[in-house]
């Protein structure tokens, strides 16, 4: 078992330790170990149960909406990723979704429409989903092309969003679409879109390597009120990148639960693992992978939650967060494969524990801002600053 010393970092609050410790209990009784072919069930179930626990409500802003605080404790939804993906990559994304697909609403929502969607969001009664990418555009957010053309008290949006997560299972959706009042980056307006709106329907559902509810969604003369718009026309990448941002160093806490739970694994293994006369963990070569993965976790651990305090500090984020999510992602990545190679032929063995964290790390070094974007940012905001 991970140790836990870095909940006494001058980062957290007493509240910190607390959480992470019956989380930690919650999830070993409710959510370790849970697996079924049906990926559309389980998400289903895993947001009942952490709505269920009382966890849901750290994921949206608002006390009195159902949510912890009046906005986002970054430091507590860090800690809940990490812990669950500890436990189950699946609870991890359940959580991690259900703060996406809502955030723009707790930051931006008009008061009817936060009363609408975040007390069900919090109980776990509505899913949600954040529809932002296209097929051509990814990296390149602004060279969008779904369209929302304004029609009196509505708007009609026409086009696609692709890799959409819980995209199929969700109730609503926050789309982005173009409207068009300056070109690029400055013509987008985000949208609340409920999941049964004629016109909206799935075009695809997309298998990945880590099963997790994704799609292809299509809208054709899809018509939405105006008081379902998020934020000013025209003001919807503001809305996007704002709703990232709080989200965007969760995504390498996560990455720092299924490291640690790579390095548990693989401490067990080799400590047991008898060969040549002795276990494999009293070869040198075993010892220094041991330490190379002991030290990345730490740095990625340092360096999400400076970004997680920063944010609950009220300061700007934006290159630690990106620090953060480049370093845990990259760095998981290679602590699980290390893992998985002391595991020998098991390790490669579908159902074992490395090789299903092997399956979960891939995606998060891609979606949020892929690692090469990461450093473009990084590297912006260094020249800016010197
Ligand atoms: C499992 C999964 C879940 C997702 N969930 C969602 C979701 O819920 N909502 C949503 O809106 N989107 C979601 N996405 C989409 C995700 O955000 C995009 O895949 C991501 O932004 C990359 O876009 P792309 O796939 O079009 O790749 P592209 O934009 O084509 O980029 C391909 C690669 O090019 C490289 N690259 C990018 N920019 C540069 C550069 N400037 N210089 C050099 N190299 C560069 C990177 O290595 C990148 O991986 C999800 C994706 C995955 C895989």
């Amino acid at each position: 078992m991970s140790d836990k010393n870095y909940l006494a970092w001058p980062f957290f609050a007493p509240r910190h330790a607390a959480l992470e410790q019956a989380l930690d209990a919650w999830a070993a009784q409710h959510v370790a170990g849970a697996h079924t072919d049906d990926v559309d069930a389980a998400c289903r179930q895993l947001v009942r149960q952490l709505g269920e626990g009382g966890w849901l409500r750290h994921a949206i802003g608002g006390v009195a909406y159902g949510g912890t605080g009046d906005s986002i404790d970054t430091r507590a939804i860090c800690l809940i990723r990490e812990t669950l993906a500890r436990h189950n990559g699946l609870a991890d994304f359940a959580f991690a979704m259900q703060g996406l697909g809502s955030g723009a609403i707790s930051l931006f929502g008009s008061e009817a429409n936060r009363a609408a969607y975040l007390p069900r969001v919090a109980r776990g009664d509505a899913i949600a989903a954040f529809a932002l990418s296209e097929p051509q555009a990814g990296s390149d957010v602004a060279a969008m092309q779904c369209q929302a053309t304004r029609d009196g008290e509505h708007y009609v949006l026409n086009g696609e969003k692709t890799w959409i997560s819980n995209g199929g299972i969700a109730d609503f959706y926050v789309v982005f679409a173009r409207t068009g009042e300056q070109p690029g980056a400055r013509g987008i307006s985000a949208f609340i879109v409920d999941a049964d709106t004629p016109g909206l329907t799935i075009a695809e559902r997309i298998n990945v390597i880590a099963p997790h509810p994704l799609a292809r969604l299509r809208f054709s003369d899809c018509r939405v009120p105006v008081g379902q718009r998020l934020g000013e026309a025209g003001q919807g990448f503001k809305v996007a990148m704002a709703t990232l941002d709080v989200f965007r160093t969760s995504v390498a806490a996560a990455a720092l639960g299924f490291a640690r739970r790579a390095l548990d694994e693989a401490l067990q293994r080799a400590t047991q693992r008898q060969m040549f006369g002795q276990v494999l963990a009293d070869f040198q070569l075993t010892q220094a992978k041991l330490a190379d993965m002991a030290t990345g976790i730490d740095t990625s651990a340092l360096l999400t939650y400076r970004a997680a305090w920063q944010r609950d500090q009220g300061g700007k984020v934006t290159k630690e967060a990106a620090m953060a999510k480049l370093h845990a992602t990259e760095t998981a990545q290679q602590v699980i494969d290390a893992a998985l190679q002391m595991f020998g032929g098991l390790g490669v063995v579908s159902g074992q524990v490395v090789e299903n964290l092997y399956r979960e790390i891939r995606a998060l070094r891609i979606y949020e801002g892929a690692s090469e974007v990461q450093q473009l940012i990084i590297a912006r905001e260094l020249l800016k600053e010197g």
